[in-house]
């Protein structure tokens, strides 16, 4: 079965998936326009989709395979070496997916998960506010009941891929009178509702992967709440830990531009590789690049088999962007003086890249809150004091915007 499906995965990609050359979405939709990109990577998941390689372990019902982590480890590897343009679909599949798939009710299943799937429609994740980004459980968004449904008011920021996502995982406050981490929600929100504003940020690197989300009145049905009302941190935490995970293991992709397997040609290519120091810090990347993959693989068939990772997901998101930043300064030191040169559309990933790598370091929860929890969880240190964990939400001085 298993041999079956590595032969059928190896014979798909060779005739399907693109080898080009490591590139940049954010790049690309600059030169060739969004509208184009998104056009094509909506074709290509479709055919991922229809070929039977996407939620390779959703239930088939829902539109998955109903195959095993085995296959999916399989898909993973077979892969590795493909640069699938698909991703727009990455925060959707790997987050508020696989979060639907574990507390999503059957009517949400049924309505999201095989449009996710076939790329029809795309996703974004919507927790940070200007006041509540490692401290989310401070956020101040609003949802209301009103009947059967909610009225949702109030700001996110850094939400990617806002600006063409169809659909949104938001955490609101349902309760102001509880705890911070007891009167919140999470709902499904359709981005494209009346009352949804989203403004596009410019960042060091000169694109727009991320933007602010205003939410004025937006009306949201009464089958929006994801998993129970007031228990949305409980869903949060189920998001945050496939969250570390994905990026966890995006940060020792082999199709970045900042790969190994990229770099190395790179610096052949520039007459670097007699450059001792060059040569050490590569056949670091490798090792760490190896280490960090196969723990993600490791944590990821766990999870898959229904072992929860814990605070190891922490460690494999920590592992993996500290890998990125130390990728982005073997990749400076491989261009040499040509860092910042664009001269050519590889030279430019690789440079946009170098830019862009320390975020990695805050995405998904900053490297401090993953040092906070392994500290906490795996060594037994004594935890951050909380002293506003037991007060009501609403007595409670936080954030920016409370301050004005
Ligand atoms: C590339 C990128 C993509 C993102 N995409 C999304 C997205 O799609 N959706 C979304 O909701 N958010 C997204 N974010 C936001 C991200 O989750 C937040 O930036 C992150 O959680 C940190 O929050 P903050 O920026 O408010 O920083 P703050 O929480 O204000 O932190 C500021 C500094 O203080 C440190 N700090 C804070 N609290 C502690 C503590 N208790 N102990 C020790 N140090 C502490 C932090 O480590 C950091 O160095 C994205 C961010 C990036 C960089």
């Amino acid at each position: 079965m298993s041999d079956d499906f590595r032969a059928r995965a190896r014979a798909w990609l060779a005739a399907n998936a693109p080898r080009r050359a490591a590139g940049d979405d954010e790049a690309e939709a600059e030169s060739r326009g969004q509208a184009a990109v998104i056009a094509e990577q909506k074709a290509f998941q479709a055919k991922l989709h229809a070929a039977g390689f996407a939620g390779i372990t959703w239930p088939k019902e829902y539109g998955g395979q109903g195959l095993t982590s085995a296959e999916q480890i399989i898909w993973s590897q077979e892969s590795a070496g493909y640069d699938l343009p698909t991703g727009v679909f990455f925060i959707g599949l790997s987050m508020p997916g696989n979060t639907l798939v574990e507390l999503g009710t059957d009517a949400q299943k049924r309505r999201y998960l095989p449009k996710m799937l076939s790329g029809e429609e795309i996703w974004c994740q919507l927790f940070s506010e200007p006041g509540a980004g490692s401290d989310v459980a401070s956020l101040q968004t609003t949802a209301v009941r009103d009947g059967d449904e909610w009225v949702l008011n109030g700001q996110k920021v850094w939400t990617s891929g806002a600006q063409y996502s169809d659909f949104g995982a938001i955490l609101a406050r349902t309760d102001p009178t509880k705890p911070k981490h007891n009167g919140i929600s999470m709902f499904i929100v359709d981005m494209h509702a009346p009352g949804v504003t989203v403004r596009p940020l410019k960042v060091a690197t000169g694109h727009s992967p991320f933007n602010e989300v205003f939410f004025d009145n937006v009306r949201l049905p009464a089958g929006a709440l994801i998993g129970e009302e007031n228990k949305g941190w409980d869903a949060a935490v189920v998001m945050l830990r496939h969250e570390r995970i994905a990026i966890g293991t995006m940060g020792s992709s082999r199709t970045s531009p900042l790969a190994f397997s990229t770099l190395r040609d790179l610096a052949a290519g520039l007459g670097r590789t007699a450059d001792q120091g060059v040569r050490r810090e590569l056949a670091e990347l490798y090792a760490r690049s190896r280490a960090v993959q196969l723990f993600a693989l490791l944590l990821r068939e766990e999870t898959q088999a229904g072992r929860l990772p814990g605070a190891r997901g922490s460690v494999a998101k920590l592992a993996g962007s500290d890998l990125g930043r130390f990728a982005g300064n073997v990749a400076a030191d491989v261009l040499g003086d040509q860092l910042a040169a664009f001269d050519t559309a590889e030279l430019a990933a690789v440079s946009t890249a170098i830019v862009a790598a320390p975020g990695s370091a805050i995405a998904g929860g900053t490297s401090e809150i993953q040092r906070n929890i392994i500290g906490e969880r795996v060594l037994g240190l004594a935890k951050d004091p909380g002293v506003d964990r037991a007060t009501p939400f609403n007595q409670l001085r936080v954030g920016t915007q409370r301050e004005q």
